[in-house]
């Protein structure tokens, strides 16, 4: 009996309805951008649970960024008129990370355990790169960082590094310092992003009755831009599929733009040998875009090579032309841009309807310029984002230190911030103490405080700063997150510091920093907070107020907007350099893509444009025209050029542009020579100073390592002779523990650690 059907399905079509009814087996769902991939996902959602097959807690709903993953959340949230909150419902590293918090010790961490982001990761690679004596020139900590994390894209544990593998990356010690790298971050009771898939795949490749229980519970599995995972979330679907087998996973290899990141398009071809008898539904009918748009994005892919080709039609109008623009430079760009934004606004148009798509993220800077000196609210979602101030991350390390005591990272980041006389030596001896008694600095601090080790000023500040960390753990339990957050920067002289700082930026870090607080109020708890903090990567704007946006291409992925602008079309921005650079075709065929996911994002009216000069890195150059401005079909675009900007003969106006252009140009070089004359200088500071680091290396830390190995605290009694590396030698007069006092024969008497203390023969 054919019962009164739900709206939600009366508004699909015919294909969206078979792949949303198809609710029990493996579906897959392969289509072209717009084609309803993402609504039919939702609406299988609600489906499920209209139809009673599954409760929200059956349900796991994963997907890529967090703003798809917010928007997720609210189309189920309206399909099924209740609030989606506490469901699995996320992106892959905010579900791993609950499922890895429920079972932390499985691999060596505590639930509380730390997310590094990508600043503490490359700041402990450093750390390892140089202990691993390789030549950081060659093998710099950023690349050996990279390669660490494809390793961990592709599942694969420093154990399961072979020396095929290996190669002669980083001299054949790749694995090695892999494995310390991993070693550091267990010690830091940490996970980076990768280790929330990888801890996930060993908890369930280790413990099956764990695995089990997953299984059990979730069992449908939707999974959208499916393109882009890589093989460690692949695996991870896959174990967690393997019982029920009710996995519906949508994608479009053409909107695959995560290579560089360890996706693999081959995941998709995968999905029909790994799920015999797999239904696979293939959409053509975009409702995203006008014909024009249309044309132009699948004329551009028509160029890339390796696709599995598809049609895609709309039965929208034709609509605008996109419309293509060269212009003298950047800024006129910007200047452009701006104007055509206001001239939408007079239209009528809404600004939360713009968006500004951008290859990278130093693209923005020339933007916000404009924006701001005309007055145009925008929001910057993706790039440099609020979070990742460095203000911000100032007091996200206070709150992380109270929180998380064996915090290094965060510890070393505001231990003397603002100033408190704790200085480099100090903090090496801090480094050395610990590294020897393997324990965290902090506790570290706390020994040494009460030792003649550290020079007195040193050992005073230090010793305040053990009193006021202690203290604020205090507040921690007493007082609500925001209170706490609140005194702890006042306290710890942070606010004062930017208070008493001269610079044109500090009022505006002050603010961030009271925005920090009203962010945190969101959450209920400081560890709530600082979880969401280290998933969340982008700058979720609070209020209302509509705004133009502004992204990077590889941001706007699965989002629409009336209007967008791609600016920066020239070689070697987009496609970028590195692609350029590349033997074999990936590469440029990825920033193929990136381009048809941008323009796919338009629904009226799209505006790609180029300029013939812009300063990148401080150095004006001459850029030609992007590539992919010849692939867009000749009927789907108006082209209007600047004239004489590529060399034909200037005047009038044009040699206003042109002297300017010159003037920069020259400038430009002045610029840049007298950095890199400050960088030479630096640089040799740098040689000179990781030599005297080696140096420093080779002698004491071994020195140490054998005090402390042959000699645990304890271990030496009084009257014994000693060698202290600062002091000489010198008897024991009491020893207490790993304390001791000692008579030293040039330096009186001090008390000091067991572990910086050599036995003396006489
Ligand atoms: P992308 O590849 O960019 O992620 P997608 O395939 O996920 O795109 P959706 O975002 O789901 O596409 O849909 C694109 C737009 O088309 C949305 O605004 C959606 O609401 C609308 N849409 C999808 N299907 C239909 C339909 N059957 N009728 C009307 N509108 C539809
Ligand atoms: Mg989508």
């Amino acid at each position: 009996g054919a019962g009164r059907e739900p709206l939600y399905l009366s508004a699909l079509n015919e294909t969206q309805r078979e792949a949303v009814e198809a609710l029990d087996g493996p579906v897959l769902v392969l289509a072209g951008a717009g084609t309803g991939k993402t609504r039919v996902l939702t609406t299988r959602l609600a489906h499920l649970l209209n139809t009673g097959k599954a409760g929200p807690g059956d349900l796991l709903a994963v997907t890529f960024t967090n703003k798809a993953a917010r928007e997720m959340k609210d189309r189920v949230a309206a399909l099924v008129h209740r609030t989606v909150e506490g469901w699995w419902l996320g992106t892959f590293h905010a579900l791993a990370a609950r499922i890895l918090r429920s079972h932390a010790e499985v691999v060596g961490l505590k639930p509380n355990f730390t997310i590094l982001d990508s600043d503490d990761q490359l700041r402990l690679m450093k750390q390892i790169v140089q202990a691993a004596d390789i030549d950081d020139k060659k093998w710099p900590p950023r690349a050996v960082l990279h390669q660490v994390e494809r390793w961990k894209d592709r599942g694969l544990g420093p154990d399961k590094i072979g020396v095929a593998e290996a190669g002669d990356f980083a001299e054949g010690k790749g694995p090695e310092i892999y494995r310390a790298y991993q070693e550091r971050l267990k010690t830091l009771n940490a996970a980076d992003f990768g280790d929330l898939l990888l801890h996930n795949l060993t908890i369930f490749l280790t413990r099956p009755e764990i695995l089990e229980r997953y299984q059990q519970r979730f069992r449908y599995i939707l999974v959208d831009e499916y393109q882009d995972t890589n093989v460690s979330q692949y695996l991870w679907l896959r174990l967690l599929a393997q019982k029920y087998r009710n996995i519906c996973c949508v994608g479009d290899d053409d909107q695959s733009i995560y290579g560089w990141r360890g996706a693999e398009v081959g995941n998709i071809l995968r999905f029909e040998e790994d799920f015999p008898g797999a239904r696979i539904v293939r959409l053509e009918r975009n409702y995203r875009s006008t014909q024009h748009i249309l044309r132009a994005a699948s004329g551009l892919i028509a160029h890339n090579e390796g696709r599995l080709g598809k049609t895609l039609w709309t039965e929208d109008d034709p609509g605008e032309k996109v419309l293509l623009r060269g212009l003298w430079d950047g800024e006129a760009e910007a200047r452009y841009i701006s104007d055509e934004i206001e001239a939408i606004e007079r239209r009528g148009g809404s600004l939360g309807q713009i968006a500004i798509l951008v290859r990278a993220g130093y693209q923005m800077r020339e933007f916000e310029e404009r924006f701001m000196t005309a007055g145009v609210p925008y929001r910057v979602v993706g790039g440099p984002r609020f979070y990742e101030r460095q203000e911000i991350r100032d007091a996200l390390a206070y709150l992380r230190l109270v929180h998380q005591p064996a915090d290094d990272l965060a510890f070393e980041r505001v231990v003397n911030l603002p100033r408190r006389g704790i200085g480099d030596s100090t903090l090496q001896l801090l480094h050395r103490f610990a590294r020897a008694n393997d324990m965290p600095l902090t506790e570290a601090a706390l020994r040494l405080v009460g030792s003649d080790e550290l020079k007195p000023a040193a050992k005073r500040a230090l010793g305040r700063f053990m009193e006021d960390l202690d203290r604020w753990r205090g507040f921690a339990r007493d007082l609500s997150h925001t209170e706490l957050a609140e005194r702890l920067l006042d306290e710890s002289g942070y606010t004062a510091m930017w208070q008493n700082d001269r610079s044109p930026d500090a009022a505006g870090r002050l603010e961030n920093l009271k925005e920090l607080v009203v962010a945190m109020a969101e959450f209920e708890t400081l560890g709530g907070f600082l979880e969401h903090v280290s998933l969340v990567m982008e700058n979720a704007a609070t209020d209302s107020l509509e705004k133009v946006t502004l992204m990077t291409l590889h941001s706007a992925k699965g989002l629409e907007f009336d209007h967008v602008f791609l600016p920066g079309w020239e070689e070697g921005v987009f496609p970028h350099q590195r692609a350029l650079d590349e033997t074999g075709l990936s590469g440029l065929e990825e920033e193929r893509r990136l381009a048809y996911v941008g323009l796919t994002r338009a629904r009226k009216r799209a505006w790609v444009s180029y300029a013939a000069n812009r300063r990148i890195h401080n150095q004006w150059q001459s850029l030609i025209p992007s590539r992919f401005v010849d692939e867009l079909p000749k009927d789907a675009i108006d082209r209007v050029v600047d004239p004489g900007l590529y060399g034909a003969g200037r005047g009038g106006e044009e040699t206003d542009e042109w002297s300017r252009g010159r003037l920069g140009e020259s400038g430009g070089r002045e610029f840049g020579r007298f950095f890199s004359g400050g960088n030479a200088g630096r640089s040799t500071v740098a040689r000179f100073g990781s030599r005297r680091d080696a140096f420093a290396r080779e002698r004491s830390p071994r020195l140490i390592e054998s005090a402390s190995s042959s000699r645990s605290s304890g271990a030496f009694g009084v009257g014994d002779r000693v060698f202290h590396l600062k002091f000489g030698y010198g008897k024991v007069t009491v020893a207490e523990g790993d304390k001791l006092e000692i008579q030293f024969d040039k330096a009186g008497t001090k008390r000091v650690m067991a572990s910086f203390v050599l036995p003396a023969d006489q």
